[in-house]
């Protein structure tokens, strides 16, 4: 009979040529256990989206409360389903008066899909403004979007009137005209190797937007939920987008995201024509009830407080001379080594060692460090302590 190992690279279509392919059967908080019983520590966290950690029993028992009640009922926006409504409610008890008014989706790339149409009904527009090296998904309109060549190359034609331009550059603003219907901004790069805004940076590109009347989206998917010691990164730079992408850590696990607007942008979808923008499982109800136990969570764990003092010690403990620089912001960190062939065997080395880690979509000379934002003092001695010891074997 052939292993589950076996029957995985038989019948699923694989990513590419080298995943990182080890089999996981259950997942507690920051840790991962194989079915031969070893046990990983999990800095990469599904990429940002275990935030509350792995089998939170809090998020669990909401799925099994909801479940007892229903599933699907109807494709989104047709029928009122509570979970929905409170998850609407809970989050914007939380946002900026504007961000009133949300369109749920099962993913980030349906959510800038969604945002991409928004803008251009709204705008009565169609150039977008994006920037390069960042990722906004792999659907057609977000991988237009998405600003890196390589990725893209062999997709096209992809959707027209995208310019990408050059992140935390002054001239990039410039580009902004009365053409534009919206400008796409990780506050954070994430894929590209966690890149800060420069100083003054955000507040520039919504001074422009504002002037030429063009929509400002951040794509908030990595940045959420307490990532960067903040709430959204919206907290953080004190800039106010027009549109707010959420996705990875908001279902809590389940597969949730959303676009969020004013009522008065968001009242564009409505009609002419009525049903323009619809999606069948967007804002499940089982997801929505576990987006709302998770940012609750969040909140009444201060798990923003937690990525801010793990990721201090990760920065104080991380000191060895093949790393040349540790960027981000709370639990969304780079690890800068000296190459990409460094990198590769030191993720080897720590998967050896227990600790699971990978590199940047965009950016092949850095570790990633993003685990869950429940971990603890113990686990973020331990997490450095394999990266320490995996730098001085290579
Ligand atoms: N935006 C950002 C910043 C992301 O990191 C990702 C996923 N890595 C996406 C969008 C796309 O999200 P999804 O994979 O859920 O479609």
């Amino acid at each position: 009979m052939l292993s589950t190992r076996q029957l995985f690279f038989e019948h699923l279509a694989q990513t590419s040529d080298a995943p990182i392919g080890i089999e996981i059967e259950k997942a507690s908080g920051c840790w991962l256990h194989s079915p031969e019983g070893k046990s990983y520590l999990d800095l990469i966290s599904g990429i940002s989206v275990s935030n509350t950690g792995h089998n939170n029993p809090v998020i669990i028992n909401a799925v099994r409360e909801q479940l007892d009640k229903h599933m699907h009922l109807m494709v989104y926006g047709e029928f009122i389903q509570k979970p929905q409504v409170e998850l609407a409610s809970l989050l914007f008890s939380l946002l900026p008066e504007n961000l009133n008014t949300v369109f749920y989706t099962n993913s980030g790339s349906e959510a800038v899909e969604g945002a991409i149409k928004l803008a251009r009904r709204y705008t009565g527009r169609y150039e977008i403004i994006s920037f390069k090296n960042s990722y906004h998904g792999s659907s057609a309109g977000a991988l237009s979007l998405t600003g890196n060549e390589a990725l893209k190359r062999a997709f096209r034609p992809l959707m027209p009137s995208v310019k990408h331009v050059e992140f935390n550059c002054i001239e990039s603003i410039e580009e902004i005209t009365e053409k534009t219907a919206c400008v796409f901004v990780e506050p954070i790069q994430a894929e590209a190797g966690i890149i800060l805004p420069e100083e003054g940076f955000l507040e520039r590109l919504r001074k422009k937007c504002s002037e030429k009347k063009s929509l400002l989206v951040f794509d908030e998917m990595q940045t959420g939920f307490g990532r960067t010691g903040r709430l959204f990164a919206v907290d953080s730079f004190g800039v106010i987008p027009d549109i707010l992408l959420i996705a990875k850590g908001f279902g809590g696990g389940m597969p949730l995201g959303a676009f969020i607007s004013s009522k008065e942008i968001m009242n564009s979808l409505r009609n002419n024509p009525a049903l323009g923008h619809i999606t069948t499982f967007g804002g499940h109800p089982v997801s929505c009830s576990a987006g709302s136990a998770s940012l609750r969570f969040i909140l009444d764990h201060k798990l923003d407080s937690n990525a801010k003092r793990s990721g201090e010690m990760f920065r104080k403990l991380l000191n060895h001379p093949k790393i040349k620089e540790i960027r981000g912001k709370g639990l969304l960190l780079a690890m800068e080594l000296e190459s990409a062939a460094t990198v590769k065997n030191v993720i080897s080395k720590a998967l050896e060692k227990g600790l699971v880690t990978d590199w940047f979509l965009f950016n092949e000379k850095c570790i990633r460090i993003s685990p869950p934002l429940v971990i603890n003092a113990e686990e973020t001695e331990l997490a450095c302590r394999i990266l320490l010891e995996s730098l001085d074997e290579i």
